[in-house]
């Protein structure tokens, strides 16, 4: 069994963003202990689940993400980690992210995090421009991100990621770039790049009408995009996936497991696990999950093997979100499926169009058709 990934997801905010769509709410210190205790539990159950014995298992990547993590009381992260340590075997060299909101990055937390073995810190700066977080929602403003980072270096910290998002209310493309090269001044070893996503009933839609705010063009976003890539490139990052760059060999370890065909195990509301060829998820509310597990019921809900043809789509679409894309001849050798036979006319007119490229039996899409990446992948759903 090849090591696992698991998530833990740490549904609990100080305030709601605008835009968010996520699975989260207001932090409450009762439930946030409760909670605690109840994943702690879920992780603990989770090899008797499985038929393993506590610690059969490897885990080599474990990632707190929200939500807002850092608001959980540092205890409650190493007895959580704790749990994770009893139940799997962890080894020495693991990657052990926290996400952290600028705001809630506190120098004590983080050295006593850092101590309980998080080894990797993921700061939702998200922009360095004030009226940019305050249309966003956000609560922090750039002096605390930068504080943040100063604070997770002290703390111990060599390896740490940035999240930015482009393409915001009133956004120009050089007030975007303006916040890559702040970004880039502090020296992250790994950044994340997002468009902003307008959900349906987001309420930053409604902001949007009221305050007649605009989004650029789209020929900006793409600006936007390619511009920030080259940025960071020259910058000495390298662009391994449509969303992210790193030094080499600071990638994110346990997102390449979505990537590439891993397995990972998820706890807490609303969390994914893929196992085994087959996917479930975890209850959404914190309330019920907590109540289910404390009365020791199943957490898990919606539960499906995946059939041959969703896994062959799944393992080609998340490969070519990679630099690095995909090998053909390994889709044909795992799945059976002769990608040319299939889509050759489509995988030619990508090629013309400069959004694909082959590279002996590779397959790789271009920074432009990782601009389009889900237009591109549609033909193959
Ligand atoms: S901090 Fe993140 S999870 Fe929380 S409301 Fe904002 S965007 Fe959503």
């Amino acid at each position: 069994m090849p090591p696992l990934g698991l998530y833990i997801h740490v549904p609990f905010c100080s305030s709601i963003c605008h835009y968010c769509n996520f699975n989260r709410g207001l932090f409450d210190e009762g439930l946030a202990r409760r909670y605690a205790e109840a994943v702690a539990g879920e992780i603990r159950a989770a090899p008797g689940r499985f038929g393993l014995t506590a610690g059969d298992a490897c885990a080599d990547t474990i990632f707190f993400g929200g939500g807002t993590p850092s608001l959980l009381p540092a205890t409650a992260i190493h007895a959580i980690l704790d749990a994770c340590r009893e139940a799997f075997a962890v080894p020495p060299g693991a990657e052990v992210t926290i996400e952290a909101n600028p705001e809630s990055a506190a120098g004590p937390f983080l050295e006593r995090v850092r101590a309980a073995g998080v080894n990797r810190l993921s700061l939702g700066v998200q922009s360095f421009r004030e009226p940019e977080l305050r249309r966003l929602g956000r609560i922090h403003d750039a002096a605390q991100a930068r504080g943040a980072v100063a604070a997770a270096r002290e703390a111990g910290f060599d390896n740490l990621s940035l999240d930015l998002m482009m393409w915001l209310p009133e956004q120009s493309v050089r007030e975007w770039l303006d916040s890559v090269e702040a970004a880039i001044d502090l020296l992250p070893e790994h950044l994340s790049l997002y468009m902003l996503e307008l959900y349906p009933n987001a309420p930053l839609r409604d902001e949007m009408a009221r305050a007649d705010w605009s989004q650029a063009p789209d020929d900006d976003a793409a600006d936007m995009y390619e511009a920030a890539m080259a940025a960071l490139e020259s910058a000495g990052y390298w662009q391994y996936e449509i969303s992210n760059v790193s030094r080499p060999g600071r990638e994110c370890r346990h997102n390449l497991k979505y990537w590439t065909d891993g397995e990972w195990l998820g706890f807490g509301p609303g969390a994914h696990s893929t196992l085994a060829g087959a996917r479930w998820r975890n209850v959404s509310g914190t309330d019920d999950y907590v109540s289910r597990v404390a009365a020791g019921l199943a957490v898990e809900t919606e539960r499906r093997t995946l059939t041959p043809e969703e896994r062959w789509q799944e393992a080609v679409i998340t490969g070519l979100r990679l630099q690095a894309g995909l090998s053909m001849r390994a889709v044909a050798g795992t799945y059976g499926v002769d990608l040319d036979a299939r889509f050759g006319g489509d995988l030619e007119r990508f090629q013309e169009a400069g959004l694909a490229v082959r590279d002996g039996d590779r397959l790789r899409l271009t920074r432009r058709g990782m601009l389009v990446a889900n237009e591109v992948l549609r033909v193959f759903i």
